[in-house]
């Protein structure tokens, strides 16, 4: 089997203590599975940043690999650019996008570092994996560096539409250093179709087939690969030990009242002020839920030093304040607000102890919390999730209970036929909801992604051949199952590569 190399900003954790985001779960869950290497940030500052030591650990079949960064370069690659330029305007907030031309040079050059630490370590037959919006050019440094075997990149984060990604000062370089990659893939059709049409209407490009594009002499799979997670492993979480006891402890604060849960890392993006004041107006159009439905936000600080996070947090607490103040009783908390992580067996526990799920972001890649929510549920008493148009897992969880975040009103509607739906119609879209969590999971996602580039390889080099007239001189796959080898690779010959030293 081709070897894996993963690059992503942040490494592991990966074991499931951890209380990693979206992107990290996902991976972790991908590379156990499968095995490779996982190269990033060490998450650590030094004076000599990322031409200091390579920091390497062996974690079961998975080799992970760190540098450092020097304090003024993550404030303006990953604080700054990132996460002040890059995460607004791909979340359609160009209103709280900032940019900074020395934080854009200094992402270009992090960039560049990183592919210059990477090429040595990549055989010529590694699938080498991109992630994620602070690595966008990497592909065009790795290959700068002499490397032609197969890079793939994914887009975690929504790719927004041109007339929105062109806020962005340099749009057109970021989006055409995409090119150098075989194959990008998005969470969504709609992320996809974006990202197809600036390069139709920016770059002359063009619709070849099959998900391929063309376009400034180059030719790349944009492709759909919905992320998932490790279903069958969080299903279990949920009945382990630790998330009995955060059942039981919830249970209990409850007694007999209802409960709807939000968990969301604390961002702009995610709604949560939208979400309270939607629980609100349930509480005032629905009288009848008063003392008999609270909500508990979980929502761990994330980006604190950043002021549209700051003034986030502000908000939330004054909103919590005015709604428990106005219906709050000696002995009922309308809203409880906890700013703290909890390990994932405990979360599960918490999803497992809640009758609804408001998940409902204004603009999210994908939101792996709905797809948690329902695999942690008791099949025979499951709970209602409640999903934003605009959250990517919309697309695919069409048997949600679907809202407009801004709607306030329908938001409380919506929750209100949650808190009543019958326990037949839950059950009926619960078990739909499963089956597709269940198909589409971790393993599946990572699968149809590796697929795809090897099948992107295997016809690059065969243009490459033909165009050159000749033999092909070089396999390019390890391990290709006899049949995509007939049908795609022709008559490719035994391996003849030079190995560049792996990492140790
Ligand atoms: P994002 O990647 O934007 O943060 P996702 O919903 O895709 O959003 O992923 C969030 C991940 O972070 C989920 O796996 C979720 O379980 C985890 N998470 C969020 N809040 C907490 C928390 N308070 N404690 C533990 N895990 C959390």
């Amino acid at each position: 089997m081709n070897r894996l190399f993963v690059i992503s900003n942040r490494v592991g954790p990966l074991a499931d203590g951890g209380k990693a985001g979206g992107l990290a779960v996902g991976l972790a869950d991908a590379l156990r599975r499968r095995g490779g290497v996982w190269f990033g940030w060490s998450g650590q500052t030094s004076e000599e940043g990322t031409h200091g030591q390579l920091h390497t650990k062996t974690e079961g079949k998975v080799q992970l690999a760190t540098v450092d960064m020097t304090q003024a370069d993550l404030d303006a690659f990953y604080h700054g650019y990132a996460n002040q330029s890059l995460w607004p305007i791909f979340h359609y907030r160009t209103d709280l996008a900032n940019y900074d031309r020395r934080n854009a040079e200094t992402y270009e050059r992090i960039n560049e570092r990183f592919g210059s630490r990477i090429g040595p370590l990549l055989r010529p037959s590694d699938l080498v994996w991109v992630h994620d919006y602070h690595f966008l050019p990497l592909g065009e440094k790795i290959r700068a560096g002499g490397y032609t075997g197969a890079i793939g990149f994914f887009l975690h984060v929504p790719f927004p539409p041109p007339e929105v990604i062109t806020a962005l000062p340099h749009a057109h370089r970021l989006v055409r250093s995409m090119l150098s990659y075989d194959v990008v893939g998005f969470q969504t059709q709609i992320d996809r179709d974006n990202f197809a049409r600036f390069l139709v209407s920016e770059f002359n490009g063009k619709e070849i087939g099959d998900g391929w594009v063309e376009a400034a002499g180059r030719q790349l799979n944009a492709g759909v690969f919905p992320i998932g997670i490790d279903t069958k492993r969080f299903a279990e979480f949920a009945t382990s030990a630790e998330a009995k006891r955060r059942f039981n402890q919830l249970r209990s604060v409850l007694r007999d009242r209802k409960q709807i849960i939000g968990v969301d890392r604390l961002d702009y993006s995610k709604g949560i002020p939208d979400r309270l004041r939607g629980f609100e107006r349930l509480l005032e159009d629905y009288p009848e839920n008063r003392d008999k439905v609270s909500l508990l936000q979980v929502a761990p600080v994330s980006r604190g030093d950043v002021e549209a996070y700051a003034e986030l947090r502000r908000e939330l607490e004054e909103l919590a304040g005015h709604i428990n103040g106005i219906h709050g009783l000696l002995d009922w908390t309308p809203v409880r607000i906890m700013t703290r992580g909890f390990a994932r067996k405990g979360l599960a526990g918490l999803y497992r102890a809640s009758d609804v799920a408001l998940v409902t972001p204004l603009r999210d890649g994908m939101n792996l919390v709905a797809k948690e929510y329902v695999a942690a549920q008791d099949p025979e008493n499951p709970g209602v999730l409640v999903l934003s148009r605009f959250a990517g897992a919309a697309e695919e969880m069409r048997e949600a209970l679907i809202v407009n975040p801004y709607d306030v009103a329908e938001v409380s509607e919506t929750l209100q036929r949650a808190l009543q739906m019958p326990l037949e119609e839950r059950k009926r879209r619960w078990k739909a909801l499963h089956e597709t969590i269940t198909e589409g999971d971790a393993q599946h996602w990572c699968d149809t992604f590796l697929d795809a580039l090897e099948s992107a390889i295997v016809r690059r080099r065969e243009a490459e051949k033909n165009a050159n007239g000749g033999p092909d001189s070089e396999s390019v796959l390890e391990d290709v199952p006899p049949a995509r080898k007939r049908s795609s690779a022709g008559s490719a010959k035994t391996a003849s590569y030079t190995r560049t030293p792996i990492l140790y």
